[in-house]
This record gives C-alpha cells, sequence and structure tokens, in this order.
C-alpha cells in the first residue's frame, strides 16, 4: 500500500474572523473546508495551519514532514515573517511541493520563488468564469471537464506579472472581457510549484468536487515521490581518468570554480 502523503493546508485565516459574510460561508475556515473535502478522498495526512500560530505553524519539524504546501492568504502578505519565507522557499527548492491558490499570487513567498511582481488586474462584481482546459493529457486536470464554469467569481485580468510558466493548464475567461493565465505550473529547484486561480474568500469556491479534483491532482503531481537527490559540489570521476591536479591543494584544485 502506497505511504499517505503529507499535505499542509496553510491560511491567513483572516477574513473568516473579521467580515460577517465570509463567516458565513467558511464557518471552519478555508482551511477547514479544504480539509474537509480532501479527507474524503482518504489519502492525506492533512494538517491544517493559520497564519497566527507562532512562526505562522511553519516550524522546521512541520515543514521537514510536508510532502506539499497549500497556500491560501490576501489582506496579511506583508505580516508573513522573511524569515519564515525563507525556510519554506528552501523546502520547496528541496523539493516540496507547493500549490498557491487565488490571492496567494502576492504572498511573500509565491512572489520569491517567481521573481516578478505577480500583480493582476482585479475586480469584484460577481462575474462569471469559465476556465478552459488547455492541456488535457496534464496529470492536474484528470478527470476534469473541458471547462469548469463558476457563475460568481472575483474578476482577475491579465497581464498576470508572472514569469513564463513551465506549462499553462488553464485559461479563464471572464463575462466583463479579461482573460487570465489561472493554472499554470513552475519548477523552482527540485519543487513543483502550480497557482490556481479560483478561490475568492466571499464564494463558496472550496466546497465544489470539480475544484477540488483539480487541487487534489495538483497535491499528487507536486508530491516529490521519488527524487533522487542529485551529487552537487566537487565529485570524483566516475571513470578512470588522469587527474591534472594531482599533488595539489583542494584550494589549487578550486581557485578557478568558486562558487559552483
Ligand atoms: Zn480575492
Amino acid at each position: 500500500m502506497n505511504k499517505k502523503i503529507n499535505v499542509t493546508i496553510w491560511n491567513e485565516f483572516y477574513h473568516e474572523r473579521t467580515r460577517e459574510s465570509v463567516k458565513k460561508i467558511y464557518p471552519d475556515g478555508i482551511h477547514g473546508a479544504l480539509r474537509d473535502k480532501l479527507s474524503e478522498f482518504g489519502e492525506y495526512n492533512l494538517t491544517v495551519l493559520t497564519q497566527d500560530m507562532e512562526e505562522h505553524g511553519l516550524t522546521d519539524e512541520v515543514l521537514a514532514n510536508t510532502d506539499v504546501l497549500i497556500w491560501w492568504g490576501h489582506a496579511k502578505h506583508h505580516e508573513v515573517a522573511d524569515s519564515v519565507v525563507e525556510k519554506v522557499k528552501a523546502r520547496v527548492l528541496d523539493g516540496m511541493g507547493f500549490i498557491a491558490l487565488h490571492s496567494a499570487h502576492a504572498s511573500k513567498i509565491f512572489k520569491s520563488l517567481m521573481g516578478t511582481s505577480c500583480r493582476v488586474k482585479w475586480r469584484e462584481n460577481d462575474e462569471k468564469e469559465r476556465l478552459w482546459v488547455i492541456e488535457p493529457s496534464h496529470p492536474i486536470v484528470k478527470n476534469v471537464p473541458e471547462y469548469i464554469e463558476i457563475e460568481e467569481e472575483e474578476t482577475y485580468g491579465e497581464r498576470f506579472e508572472i514569469p513564463t510558466p513551465d506549462e499553462l493548464i488553464f485559461v479563464s475567461w471572464f463575462k466583463g472581457g479579461e482573460v487570465f493565465r489561472s493554472g499554470c505550473t513552475f519548477k523552482r529547484g527540485l519543487g513543483k510549484i502550480f497557482y490556481f486561480r479560483p478561490g475568492h474568500e466571499e464564494y463558496p469556491i472550496y466546497y465544489r468536487d470539480d475544484i477540488i479534483r483539480v487541487i487534489k491532482n495538483a497535491i499528487d503531481w507536486a508530491c516529490p515521490d521519488g527524487i533522487t537527490k542529485p551529487t552537487l559540489g566537487h565529485v570524483e570521476p566516475l571513470e578512470v581518468v588522469k587527474d591534472k591536479f594531482e599533488g595539489k591543494s583542494m584550494e589549487e584544485r578550486t581557485h578557478a570554480n568558486l562558487g559552483k
């Protein structure tokens, strides 16, 4: 039997406690809804963390034991400690999967991984969104229909200030005329990253089976199972070869190659 994937769901958990309309939709927080829906698959060890916890819950131990980290944030990005962002980034580079949901596009960690502003156009106007699958053979859209329709969502529009994605899985159309790259994959170091757009806090998006299916598939895709860690730095040759630095010190051996 396969080992269960360790999934950590991280949520800012601010709007659900401060705005009545959001509290009504997500009484247990967005993290609670994601945990409950993902638990139905019976395939994951699910941990939920919120920003107000010590170290935002992201201790060394939690990060070391996380295969895939899901991130939702919006109003409090700037209050996430830089030291924690650096630790999360190091884990992604080391192979941990990372799924950025909706307004996490502007989180410190996503911006740091992308290296760009990650800004978008936006408008909150209850407009219809249609997400088109444009890479049907990709594992993230396994058992997902040709398109997903959301009757009311916040609108995002291009340009989305990200580097060119490795793969573009979804493109959204919005009733007001905008289009948006709503499902994008990236690799950073050994880590796989998926950005998925739906999930504005004023709509019950994370109770939808189709949206959860995409997130489930993204977890399975981003999980670092089976990665062989590469050897980095100075190594001995695999074949018998003449050593041009024979008898020389390591300093002489490396003087022309500092930093590799
Ligand atoms: Zn939003």
